[in-house]
């Protein structure tokens, strides 16, 4: 459940009914917004007597929160949460653009696209070091060397890098390398991975899992949120269907329905959306105008010699013209890039 606080209510006023709360064994999380507080009350599901709270000073209301999500849900936060990454903030005017190889290659491969992609006007440098691949045989990423091909891209360009990171013991150590993390959809629910991202000083990018329900994608953003990490961007980038032409089918409505659920930053990757390069940007410019807060987009400087994913690669002269019709969209909905 949550405690509405009245318009005005005083620290002293949240400070005794959040005391009231945790003596009762439940855990308080705060929500602040510009009007008034909101208290989150999260538990083992055991019945809590509202009475004793309700007749609290400074107590508005309390109000149920039916979803099996909690934190994550817009009865917790009304406005949109904006998640700041540096200087920038991802779930408000600015559309983040995350572009790069899906998997870092080598320093010349991954520092010419960094360039490219800053020029074209990405603001994050995306680059698999672990990579959770389908096939064992397939290639698995170049690990801790990896990890320091993007921290120097990252030096040389300015970009902010996000990463994928496949196991909980090793969230430390890319953490101390890149500034955002990335939970993959093949990771999605693999709870103790969760567990570490939230107990993390970064933000964190849960991709939605191939065979998941946009309520399963909350409920893991609720295990991250509920570990204290309340940096969470979701992220849609296609669910499996019947349909065998694309690798998957980007479901657009997630990002209007998850906005409408959640107070969570909602991004699209449209290149496992798609698995084609050609749908990439048509799918981009959809996802901007269906109200997504950033995307995902993998580029490639020679999409033929990628060792992963070069078929739904960019190649940077097109990531680049994508941007300029990006940026059209984005100004029609009222939103920059
Ligand atoms: C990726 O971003 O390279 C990736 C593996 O994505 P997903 O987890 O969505 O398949
Ligand atoms: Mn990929």
């Amino acid at each position: 459940m949550i405690i509405v606080m009245q318009k005005g209510a005083s620290a002293r006023q949240i400070a005794n009914v959040t005391a009231r709360v945790e003596q009762s064994g439940r855990q308080v999380h705060l929500s602040e917004g510009e009007e008034r507080t909101i208290i989150g009350v999260v538990g083992d599901g055991r019945p809590l007597d509202r009475t004793q709270f309700e007749m609290m000073d400074g107590v508005e209301k309390i109000v149920p929160i039916l979803s099996p999500y909690k934190l994550a849900s817009r009865d917790f936060r009304p406005q949109d949460t904006l998640v700041k990454l540096n200087g920038m903030k991802a779930g408000g005017e600015q559309i983040i653009v995350m572009a790069g190889p899906c998997a870092v290659e080598n320093r010349e491969q991954l520092l010419t696209t960094a360039h490219a992609v800053k020029a074209a006007g990405a603001t994050v440098l995306r680059g698999g070091a672990f990579k959770p691949r389908s096939s064992p045989y397939s290639f698995q990423g170049l690990g801790l060397e990896g990890l320091k091909l993007l921290a120097e891209a990252r030096k040389e360009t300015g970009l902010l890098v996000v990463t994928e990171v496949i196991s909980p013991e090793t969230v430390p150590l890319v953490s101390s390398y890149v500034d955002i993390l990335q939970v993959g959809a093949r990771n999605m629910q693999n709870f103790a991975l969760l567990h570490a991202v939230g107990e993390a000083q970064k933000p964190v990018l849960l991709k939605r899992g191939m065979m998941s329900t946009m309520e399963e994608l909350l409920m893991s953003a609720e295990y991250i949120l509920s570990h204290g990490n309340d940096r969470v961007i979701l992220c849609e980038r296609g669910i499996r269907t019947f349909e065998p032409y694309t690798r998957n089918t980007l479901d657009i409505n997630a990002v209007p329905m998850l906005k409408q659920l959640t107070h969570l930053p909602v991004f699209v990757d449209p290149s496992h959306g798609t698995g084609k390069w050609s749908l990439v940007g048509p799918v981009a410019r959809a996802a901007i105008a269906a109200g997504a807060d950033g995307l995902e987009i993998e580029v490639h400087p020679d999409p033929e010699q990628a060792l992963s994913d070069g078929a739904q690669s960019l190649k940077p002269e097109r990531f680049a013209r994508l941007m300029e019709e990006l940026r059209a969209v984005a100004a029609a909905v009222g939103r920059t890039l």
